[in-house]
């Protein structure tokens, strides 16, 4: 499916300074080596094309530290990316085309005008139109293409994600740039969990979200880990919102307390094997688990039954339902991929949902290099063919100004 938003120009040749309104960014060699394992080439012919990885997210810990004044929660979480990611790439549209676009393949995902990723092209066009090569044109529309494999709504920071990595694909499509205070706003102000994802590494993130303190690499070969998550999508509204109203884990202050441990080890250097050694705490610091589960019925029990196959400690990530569990290597969670899967097809374990699981195996990225396509595991049943696009465009008239398309709701599709 595509969606269209407007692109901030009333059409024509309005836009920058090269032949196609990019910048003059064509023929110049290109972006290549921008950051993040990602892959840019602007060859002298070729279609302008940038490509972004954008890993999903454990929340290793996630304490709530209370509610602030303008209504988020304070955080105090240990986050790390994974090589399981979504694959971003934006290129330039067919000419005359006045609005950027979007066409999602891979895990259904619809591709509407509330998808982080026009958003984020929205707002960065707005953030960087007074800067850019090209000013006073706004920068010219993009065509964006999102291969979806982070489940979505599942709280693995997939949206979230994409946000990031359009800021990146975009500005590095414009030839723009922002002082990293600008981009960090700018991330803010499209989701909590968006600034950590462009941070680009394991970090502690305090605040809303909108702390990021990137922390050392986990040394040794990078844990890997497990994921189930439940078929059921999950707003993380509605998490925070019943743990506001008074659902809450019956410990209070564990979470932080080990979240504060982790953060300090982590900062003067930990083995995979000492983050392995910890799994039993990590599974007791997630203050909205209590949350999640009174919203949704069964997941306690879904838990238990996975903790008893798996005979290990399995943790929630953000505000759920996605459940995961450390292992020491890639070999032994694709292990536990089949078992989980074998139990789901038996009866062992108890279907959650609607749809199907999805169940993989992945690692800890550490600062994720790798391509989308390193994901190992698969997912279980629920890919749409990758042939398939299925197209949308709304029929509203272009618009002049380039925020009127971002709309006032942010993306929490999948914290
Ligand atoms: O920031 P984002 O739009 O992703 O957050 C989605 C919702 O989750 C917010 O509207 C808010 O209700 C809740 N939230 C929160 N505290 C946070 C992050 C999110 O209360 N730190």
């Amino acid at each position: 499916m595509t969606s269209s938003s407007g692109a901030g120009s009333g059409g024509g040749n309005r836009y920058g300074t090269g032949r196609d309104g990019f910048g003059g960014n064509r023929g110049n060699g290109g972006n290549r080596g921008n950051g993040g394992g990602d892959d840019s080439s602007l060859g002298p012919d070729a279609r302008l094309h940038v490509v972004r990885f954008a890993p999903a997210k454990l929340n290793l810990t996630l304490a709530v530290l209370g509610k602030r004044d303008d209504g988020y929660h304070a955080l105090h979480s240990v986050m790390a990316p994974l090589s399981l990611g979504d694959a971003l790439t934006v290129s330039a549209p067919p000419p005359g085309a006045t609005r950027d676009s979007l066409r999602v393949s891979g895990l259904p995902l619809p591709p509407d005008r509330d998808n982080l990723v026009l958003k984020a092209i929205i707002a960065s066009r707005a953030a960087v139109a007074t800067t850019w090569p090209g000013a006073p044109a706004f920068p010219p529309p993009l065509a964006a293409r999102l291969a979806k494999r982070i489940p979505v709504a599942a709280g693995l920071g997939g949206g979230s994600s994409d946000a990031a990595a359009a800021i990146r694909a975009a500005l590095a499509a414009w030839t723009a740039s922002l002082q990293p205070p600008e981009t960090m706003a700018l991330a803010s102000s499209l989701g909590s969990d968006v600034p950590f994802f462009l941070a680009n590494s394991t970090a502690l993130v305090t605040g809303r979200g909108e702390f990021v303190e990137p922390l050392p690499d986990i040394r040794g070969e990078p844990p890997a880990v497990l994921l189930v998550t439940p078929g059921l999508p999950l707003a993380t509204q509605a998490v925070f919102k019943a743990y506001a109203g008074g659902t809450r884990v019956i410990d209070a202050g564990r979470a932080r307390e080990i979240s504060e441990r982790l953060a300090a080890d982590m900062r003067a250097g930990m083995t995979a094997a000492s983050l392995l050694a910890r799994a039993e705490d990590l599974a007791s610091a997630n203050d909205l688990q209590a949350a999640t589960a009174s919203i949704v019925p069964g997941l306690r029990a879904f838990m238990t039954a996975l903790q008893k196959l798996l005979g290990r400690p399995v943790c929630q990530s953000g505000s759920g339902p996605t459940l995961w569990a450390l292992y020491p290597t890639l070999i032994e969670a694709r292990k536990a991929v089949r078992f989980v899967r074998l139990a789901a097809v038996n009866g062992t374990l108890p279907l959650l949902g609607a749809g199907e699981p999805f169940v993989g195996a992945t690692t800890i990225a550490g600062r994720p290099t790798a391509p989308a396509e390193q994901f190992e595991g698969g997912v279980s049943g629920t890919v749409r063919p990758r042939s398939v696009h299925n197209w949308y465009d709304t029929d509203e008239p272009a618009s002049g100004d380039p925020t009127e398309a971002q709309g006032d709701s942010k993306g929490d599709e999948s914290r």
